[in-house]
C-alpha cells in the first residue's frame, strides 16, 4: 500500500539515497537508519532520518516502535574487497552479523519484507559469460562470502520464520540521479567512473589502468555498469513483487552489457570535453578478465526496465554529480 514505511537501513550511501528518493516517488514514506560511518548526511533528503548503528539494538527496536514499519530494505555493508582480505572480523561483524540483529528485531515486530542488497562478488570467478543466477556461487574473497552467508540466512530464516525476502545481486552500480540531487559519493573511492572524473576535474593527474594483458579485446577488463536509478527502481519493483505475494527469490541486476576500461575512459573523455591521462598499470588481485551479468529474470519477472543503460548517459550523469560534489565547499 502507499504511505506504507520502509525502512531504509543504509539510507544515506550512494544506493540507498537513490531507493529512498525512488521510494518516496512512488508514495512510500522512507525511514534512513544510517551510522554516517560511509554515509552522508547530506544524502538523506527524502523521509526521516534516524542516527544508528545495527549492533544498536535498543536504537533500532526504537524505529520500529516509532513507526508502523512494513518492509525494510539494507544497504548498510562494507564493501571495500582489499580491505576485507586485511581484516574479514570487521566485515562479518557488520555485514552478516549485524544484519542478524536486524533480522531479529524484525522478527519481534513482526515484519517480514526484506530487499537485500546483494553482489556480483557472490559468484566468485565466471565459468560463463553472462551470469546467470543459477551460477556456481564461489566468492573469492571475505566480501563476497559475508554477502553469500547472508543469502544462506535468508534463505533458512525464510523457511523457519516466514521471512518474504527478494536479494538483489549487482554489478557495477554507477551513475547518478539525472536531477542530480544525489550520486556516487566514497571516501576512500576506489571505483573506476569516480576517479576517471577526477581525473577529467583536475583532482587527480592520472587514472592507472589495472591491467591491460586481460583476455579481452582491448586487453583491458570489462564489466557491467548498471545505473543507479535503475538498480533504485528495480528495488521498488522487487518490494512491491513480495507485497503482491511473490516468493523470496534472488535477481540478478546488470546492464546486460559490458565496457572495458579503457571504453570507460574514452567515454568519459568525450562527455567531459576533458583530455584523461591513463597510465598502465600492473593487474588488481582478484580481478577476473570479464563480468557480465544476465538480467533476464529480473525482466520476466519483475517487469524491470532499463532507462539510463548506455554508457555516455550513465557517465554523463556521474558527471554532473561529480561537478557539483567537488565544486561545492
Ligand atoms: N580499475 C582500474 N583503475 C582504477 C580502478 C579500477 O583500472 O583505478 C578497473 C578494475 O580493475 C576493474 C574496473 O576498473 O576492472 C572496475 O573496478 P571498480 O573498482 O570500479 O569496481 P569493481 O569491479 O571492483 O567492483
Amino acid at each position: 500500500m502507499k504511505n506504507d514505511y520502509i525502512l531504509i537501513v543504509g539510507g544515506a550511501g550512494y544506493i540507498g539515497s537513490h531507493v529512498a528518493k525512488e521510494s518516496q516517488k512512488k508514495g512510500y514514506r522512507p525511514i534512513i537508519y544510517d551510522n554516517l560511518v560511509y554515509g552522508h548526511k547530506e544524502l538523506v533528503k527524502w523521509g526521516d532520518f534516524v542516527l544508528g548503528d545495527l549492533a544498536d539494538i535498543e536504537q533500532l527496536r526504537s524505529v520500529f516502535k516509532r513507526f508502523p514499519i512494513r518492509a525494510v530494505m539494507h544497504f548498510s555493508a562494507y564493501a571495500y574487497v582489499g580491505e576485507s582480505v586485511e581484516n574479514p572480523a570487521k566485515y562479518y561483524l557488520n555485514n552478516v552479523a549485524n544484519t542478524i540483529y536486524l533480522l531479529n528485531v524484525m522478527r519481534e515486530f513482526g515484519v517480514k519484507y526484506f530487499i537485500f542488497s546483494s553482489t556480483c562478488a557472490t559468484y566468485g570467478y565466471p565459468a560463463a559469460i553472462p551470469i546467470t543466477e543459477k551460477h556456481v556461487r564461489e566468492p573469492v574473497n571475505p566480501y563476497g562470502r559475508s554477502k553469500l552467508m547472508v543469502e544462506w540466512i535468508l534463505s533458512d530464516f525464510s523457511v523457519a520464520y516466514d521471512l518474504k525476502y527478494v536479494s538483489l545481486r549487482y554489478f557495477n552500480a554507477a551513475g547518478a540521479d539525472p536531477d542530480t540531487e544525489i550520486g556516487e559519493w566514497h571516501e576512500p573511492e576506489t571505483h573506476l567512473i569516480p576517479l576517471v572524473l577526477d581525473v577529467a576535474i583536475g583532482k587527480r593527474d592520472h587514472i592507472k589502468i589495472f591491467g591491460t594483458d586481460y583476455n579481452t579485446a582491448d586487453g583491458t577488463c570489462i564489466r557491467d555498469y548498471i545505473h543507479v536509478t535503475d538498480l533504485a527502481s528495480a528495488h521498488m519493483l522487487a518490494l512491491e513483487y513480495l507485497f503482491k505475494g511473490g516468493k523470496s527469490d534472488v535477481f540478478n541486476l546488470g546492464n546486460g552489457e559490458g565496457f572495458s576500461v579503457k571504453e570507460v575512459i574514452k567515454t568519459a573523455a568525450k562527455v567531459t570535453g576533458k583530455k584523461i591521462k591513463a597510465i598502465e598499470w600492473n593487474r588488481r588481485p582478484g580481478d577476473p578478465d570479464v563480468l557480465i551479468g544476465d538480467c533476464a529474470k529480473a525482466k520476466n519477472i519483475l517487469e524491470w526496465e532499463q532507462q539510463y543503460n548506455d554508457l555516455s548517459t550513465i557517465i554523463r550523469t556521474a558527471w554532473q554529480w561529480h561537478k557539483q560534489l567537488r565544486q561545492s565547499p
